[in-house]
């Protein structure tokens, strides 16, 4: 994110992966309102309802701002180190025990490319398998 005049900090849309730009209006550390970057070569001002509108997750009270790792039928909240570990660890014990094919991965058609290589190249290189599928075929 790159700071500008008047509390406006310019970005990029994070919900798909057009990568529209946009405006972010800041007051006191809390979004005020979302605008079109009208310099952004891909949506020259404007956004969709998501872009300009669906940014009050960001500060609300329910959002989940750590792992969860379900211990006795319960979520607890943990580290990243901690969840990434456990989530590795099932994932070698799955491929260890049935082999590449037990598991497979969905990747997010709202992703960017970069995020879905990256995904694919996960699955085909570190974990063995092609079992790999999206939701952008609807
Ligand atoms: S199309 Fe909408 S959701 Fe996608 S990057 Fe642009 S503003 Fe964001």
């Amino acid at each position: 994110m790159v700071a500008t005049e008047n509390n406006t900090v310019k970005t990029i849309c994070g919900y798909c992966g057009t990568g529209c730009g946009l405006l972010v209006e800041v007051q006191d550390n809390i979004i005020t309102k979302i605008r079109g970057d009208k310099e952004a070569p891909v949506n020259k001002g404007q956004t969709c309802v998501k872009g300009a509108f669906a940014y009050k997750y960001v500060h609300a009270d329910e959002r989940l701002k750590n792992p969860l790792i379900r211990q006795d039928g319960k979520l607890v909240e943990t580290t990243w180190d901690t969840a990434l570990q456990y989530i590795a660890d099932k994932l070698s014990h799955i491929k260890n025990q049935f082999g590449p094919n037990a598991i497979s991965m969905f990747a997010c058609a709202r992703s960017t490319n970069e995020s879905n290589y990256v995904t694919q190249k996960f699955m085909r290189a570190v974990m063995g398998s092609n079992n790999i599928d999206g939701c952008n075929r609807t």
